[in-house]
């Protein structure tokens, strides 16, 4: 197998897919994708509401953070470890960020990211059974309204919904309730595997290395000319002519970076790591959404809980219809937390079902939940190595509503009496029993009980123009050359929202930053 390069992609993920796929376009420039995982096989993946069941298994890297502090609480962390990363086991919710938060990137030095120079990426990268021609878009990835939202969907986007709301999220930091646009194609997921690697990988200039993991990037007089892995017991060492794509995620590019002299050097120098370029930034800023998980009993007696009776098994099989078509969180409503925020702040995520220990365990009755989420959270956390093996998970200390003023509790509390307000309006009361969680518990210690994140993580190799910054607006590493990073690490602050599209769009655009950074000789 030739496995020479002109490219080295690191991670077949969200942005990883959308690099490799942009970058062979024309047929002519070979990449070497590289991913831990391997092919997408399970049913689950497929199946929308099977997601969930992909935990812990061997799609999923399944991380704990460390734990907290205070409470000594550790938090699950799902990660996608497959050919499509966290797109293969994520909620397939469909959403491109508001406007503000791009400017807000480029009004940060970020040139070349405002909503105007990247919208056009987010509407290329769609392709939709009803959004598209609402707003004129056709490309790769679908966006789908949902088959069958569950009645008490319906029931919640009417209690939760605004006067005046436009018709979607999407394209305006609105407040409103709306059935999610979900990542589907005929009652299936369809993610950036479906979308953009698998008809990628029809050409002869793109090739995949599965079950590999990357070890460290290899430099030569401070470039980088290749990357080591480990793939079935063996090493080997890979050759990229032009230069490396990092693409492993929030908490895979730090620890490849640090594991290959980038980062810290302090730190680097503790687990006995040469440092090829002192940078502070690497792994810090680390941040997520928020999310606790209010639950309410309801008399209706096909929540999701049944999701895989025969009946609805019978209506998958034959209609791609029902239950198992679900992406279970069906409904989403943003909402400011006070009157003078310039955009919401604040998510109600619906789910017609009891969402239990982190999705972990499964549901004792019906129920419904309706999931309260930080939007812009304050507090920071970050990433570090365990130790010099880079087989060994990375340290990941999340720092949920750790920020010194308290004000991402306060805001979290805030959601929670949101939530609960909701639960109690027509329609969604009519079918309301009473409330499961918190209930009477007092709210602070239910939060440190039952506080997790929406798996958004972020931040870790921050973008930006100053000197803690970790990759320059064209997401070269800073201080060495043929390196990028790709992926939602870059992201100075998170997105508003679900970001899958937003790294999707990260993904592409460093296709075109990478080629122009290192032009063909
Ligand atoms: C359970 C869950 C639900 C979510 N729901 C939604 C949602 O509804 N909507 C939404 O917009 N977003 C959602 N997200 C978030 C979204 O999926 C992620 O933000 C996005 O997939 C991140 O893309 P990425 O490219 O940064 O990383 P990933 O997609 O995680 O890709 C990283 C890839 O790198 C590989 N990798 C890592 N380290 C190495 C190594 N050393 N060697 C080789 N390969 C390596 C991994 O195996 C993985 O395939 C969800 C995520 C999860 C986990």
């Amino acid at each position: 197998m030739n496995r020479e390069a002109d490219f080295i992609v690191v991670g077949a993920g969200t942005a990883g897919c959308a690099a490799a796929e942009a970058l062979t376009r024309n047929g002519r420039t070979r990449v070497v994708l590289v991913e831990a995982g391997e092919r997408p096989s399970s049913p689950f993946v497929a199946i929308p509401a099977g997601f969930a069941k992909l935990f812990r298994s061997r799609f999923d890297w399944a991380y704990s953070s460390e734990p907290d502090p205070i409470t000594q609480r550790s938090v699950f962390i799902p990660r996608g470890r497959m050919l499509g990363g966290s797109a293969g086991l994520n909620a397939q919710i469909h959403q491109w960020g508001y406007p503000s938060d791009y400017d807000e990137w480029a009004e940060a030095g970020c040139a070349g990211w405002s909503w105007s120079d990247v919208a056009p990426t987010l509407r290329d990268l769609e392709a939709c059974a009803e959004a598209a021609p609402l707003r004129g878009a056709k490309g790769p990835l679908a966006a789908a309204t949902l088959a069958s939202p569950h009645p008490l969907t319906t029931a919640f986007q009417r209690a939760a919904c605004v006067d005046g709301q436009p018709p979607s999220y999407n394209g305006s930091a609105s407040e409103g309730a709306w059935i999610s646009e979900v990542t589907h194609r005929d009652g299936r997921r369809f993610s950036v595997w479906d979308g953009l690697l698998k008809p990628a990988l029809k050409r002869h200039n793109l090739q995949t290395v599965t079950s590999a993991i990357a070890t460290s990037i290899v430099f030569e007089s401070g470039r980088a000319t290749g990357l080591r892995i480990v793939r079935n017991g063996w090493e080997e060492t890979l050759a990229a002519r032009r230069g490396v794509l990092v693409c492993a995620g929030a908490f895979g590019s730090p620890q490849l970076l640090m594991l290959s002299g980038i980062g810290p050097a302090d730190h680097l120098k503790a687990h006995g790591i040469t440092v090829v370029r002192d940078l502070p930034g690497v792994g810090e800023n680390l941040h997520d959404h928020p999310m606790a998980c209010p639950t309410f009993a309801t008399r209706r007696r096909d929540t999701l809980k049944a999701a895989e009776s025969p009946a609805n098994l019978i209506r998958y099989i034959l209609a791609r219809k029902g239950a198992l078509a679900s992406n279970v969180a069906e409904a989403i409503a943003f909402r400011r937390s006070a009157p003078g925020v310039a955009a919401p702040d604040i998510e109600l995520l619906f789910a017609p079902v009891e969402w239990r220990g982190e999705g972990l365990l499964p549901p004792r009755q019906h129920a419904f939940t309706i999931a309260a989420i930080l939007l812009r959270p304050h507090s920071r956390g970050r990433v570090t190595l365990r130790d010099g093996n880079p087989q060994s998970s990375p340290r990941i200390d999340l720092g949920l509503l750790s920020d010194p003023n308290g004000s991402d509790r306060q805001t979290m509390t805030a959601a929670i009496q949101l939530a609960r307000s909701i639960a109690g309006r027509t329609p969604l009361s009519l079918d309301t029993t009473g409330e499961l969680g918190p209930g009477a518990a007092d709210l602070s210690d239910w939060l440190d009980r039952e506080i997790q994140t929406v798996y958004h993580p972020g931040g870790t190799c921050r973008m930006g123009v100053d000197d803690s910054a970790v990759v320059t607006p064209s997401l070269a590493v800073r201080g060495v050359g043929g390196l990028w990073v790709a992926d939602a690490s870059i992201m100075p602050r998170l997105v508003s929202g679900h970001p899958n599209l937003t790294v999707a769009m990260i993904g592409q655009r460093a296709a075109s930053l990478a080629a122009i950074g290192a032009p063909a000789g």
